[in-house]
């Protein structure tokens, strides 16, 4: 009985016909494609992109250089090295980030005892030569100068989701 079903079927071409009905749905419904870059679709305040260091408003570096960050990366993107100051108080000498190694993963932010290293939400970036796929200290200290009011604003958001 299936195959007399099918073979009347597809006589009377219904697959086209039900693909017809999808595309025509489609045809007439609102279009939600997004014009980009000139628009550009909502972000979450979680949103993982590019890396930052954040200072405290003194300007002090927040990171301890406790290597938490570097000890949780799953992709050994992460190097650190750290020496004491004279005031007794440890700070990393060295802070790459592999951006090719890295997976956006965010558990580097989640360790982070003291909200140093965050994901930003930067994903419009690109290499122009061998190497500048590793971000240094001073390059992500920058980045967390320059956003640090929508990193705040962001953080402050996600704490109250929490
Ligand atoms: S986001 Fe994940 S993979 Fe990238 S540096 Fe942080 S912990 Fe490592
Ligand atoms: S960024 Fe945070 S987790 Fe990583 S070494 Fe500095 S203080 Fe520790």
């Amino acid at each position: 009985m299936k195959s007399v079903v099918n073979y009347f079927r597809s006589l009377m071409l219904w697959e086209l016909l039900m693909g017809l009905k999808l595309t025509g749905r489609y045809f007439f419904a609102r279009k939600i494609t997004v014009q980009y870059p000139e628009e550009k679709t909502p972000q979450s305040p979680r949103f993982r992109g590019l890396h930052a260091l954040r200072r405290y408003p003194n300007g002090e570096e927040r990171c301890i250089a406790c290597k938490l960050c570097e000890a949780v990366c799953p992709a050994l993107a992460i190097t650190i090295e750290s020496e004491q100051r004279a005031d007794g108080t440890r700070r990393t000498t060295r802070y790459d980030i592999d951006l090719f190694k890295c997976i956006y993963c965010g558990f580097c932010e989640e360790s982070c005892p003291v909200d140093s290293i965050v994901e930003t939400r930067i994903f419009e970036y690109h290499f122009e030569k061998r190497g500048d796929n590793i971000i240094n200290k001073q390059q992500l200290l920058a980045i967390g100068d320059q956003h640090e009011q929508q990193i705040a604003a962001d953080r402050a958001q996600d704490a109250a989701f929490r």
